[in-house]
């Protein structure tokens, strides 16, 4: 069995492996657009530090941040490169101390429910900094020792060079549906066409053009998000190389994701002494892939309110993607009623590191012709039209 997998973001290289791994013979095709999500994506996978997520959407968060202890074991167990995953912790952040206790609460509940969440411990402002050196004095926290991060294009890396080894191809190029006789039959990319049995539209904020040429509403939209990457310790020493190791750098490498309460932007860090902060989340935007003045300034000032000890570091880059984003703020997970030889995976928003290779999974048994027990809430036809 065939399969075309139309987008290599985290949710076709996740879907590439699977399929792969399950013995279907698998084609990628990737049009490496400016602003893909994955290559932007900040990388926490704590849904317990949520403060909006509720209900059955925290639920399949928490589902896909469970599924990350079985990925990196089973990736690891056929010899797959680095994931990046790793568990540091996560620290909803709050000069209030009433609204910490409330949330210490919503934290032990949840914990009680996902025990992936781990230990929950309220923490005052001397507990939050021994943690997170660079947090404001004020700032009491609620740690929640399971959160995890994860660096997207890696692990999007190890997806595909796992599939690849599996025998999976991967083209360059933009793909467009080949429909004949009212059924999708493959993908047609630089004018030759790829036969297929089945497609997988992953392509994140560009993948209603593609449902639409069915007849199926699909209304995926890009939110922009701007996101900047800093360096600390001795400028110019954020680096991996290890051939001149700085003691001047901090290891940040066990640096928890900070959540402030109140707030959509977060700051997390990763092992070469780099931290994360971000990040905008611009509707209407449109696929503008620039690094705006007020954006930058957005991040900096709030990277900045939380986090004072970063005004020495270095601005090393801003990145921006565009996270894909649904009318109702939920992803679109499985095959189309009118078409079962196309599976939709997209509309992850600001969460698809976390749900993503989860959702691969789920994916990769739809275009398998199964029925994988995908939530309701979840599915293509809730936005009517042929779905
Ligand atoms: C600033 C920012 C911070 C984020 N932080 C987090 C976070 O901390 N935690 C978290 O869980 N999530 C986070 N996210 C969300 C997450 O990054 C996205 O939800 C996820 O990466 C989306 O993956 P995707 O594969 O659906 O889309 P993408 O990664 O955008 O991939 C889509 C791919 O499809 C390709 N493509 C499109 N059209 C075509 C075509 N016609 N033919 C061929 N190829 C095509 C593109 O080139 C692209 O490679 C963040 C996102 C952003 C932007």
């Amino acid at each position: 069995m065939r399969i075309v997998i139309i987008g290599s973001g985290i949710a076709g290289a996740g879907t590439a492996w699977q399929l792969a791994r399950r013995g279907a013979e698998v084609v990628v095709v990737d049009a490496d657009l400016a602003g893909r999500a994955t290559a932007a994506g900040a990388g926490i996978v704590s849904p317990w530090n949520s403060r909006t997520l509720d209900g059955e959407e925290l639920a399949f968060h928490a589902e896909g941040a469970a599924y990350y202890r079985t990925l990196v074991e089973d990736l690891a167990a056929e010899g797959a490169g680095e994931t990046s995953f790793a568990i540091v912790g996560g620290l909803v952040v709050s000069p209030d101390e009433t609204w910490l206790r409330e949330f210490h609460e919503r934290a032990l509940a949840r914990a009680r429910r996902w025990p992936d969440a781990g230990e929950v411990t309220l923490l005052d402002p001397a507990g939050a900094a021994e943690r997170m050196p660079l947090l404001a004095p004020e700032l009491g926290a609620v740690h929640i020792a399971g959160g995890g991060r994860v660096d997207g294009r890696t692990l999007r890396e190890t997806f595909l060079a796992a599939a690849a080894a599996r025998g999976a191809r991967l083209l360059d190029g933009a793909a467009e549906l080949e429909v004949r006789s009212g059924r999708v039959a493959g993908v047609r990319v630089a004018g030759d066409v790829v036969e297929a049995d089945g497609v997988v539209l992953a392509a994140g904020a560009w993948t209603a053009p593609l449902a639409a040429a069915l007849g199926v509403p699909l209304p995926v939209e890009p939110q922009r998000g701007q996101i900047s990457h800093f360096g600390v310790g001795e400028p110019g020493t954020a680096s991996s190389d290890s051939a001149s190791p700085d003691t001047a750098s901090p290891d940040t490498a066990a640096w928890p994701v900070v959540s402030p309460a109140g707030s959509g932007h977060y700051m997390l860090a990763f092992p070469d002494s780099r931290v994360v902060a971000g990040a905008t989340r611009e509707t209407g935007a449109g696929f503008d892939h620039r690094v705006t003045a007020e954006g930058q300034r957005e991040v900096l000032t709030q990277a900045l309110t939380v986090a004072p000890g970063l005004a020495d570091a270095t601005l090393l880059e801003t990145r921006v993607g565009f996270r894909p984003v649904t009318p109702d703020g939920r992803p679109v997970i499985g095959a189309l009623e009118t078409h079962p030889e196309v599976t939709v995976l997209t509309g992850f928003g600001a969460g698809g590191l976390t749900i993503g290779p989860y959702a691969a999974s789920l994916a990769a048994a739809a275009a398998l012709g199964e029925r994988p027990g995908i939530p309701a809430l979840l599915r293509p036809e809730r936005f009517g039209g042929a779905g």
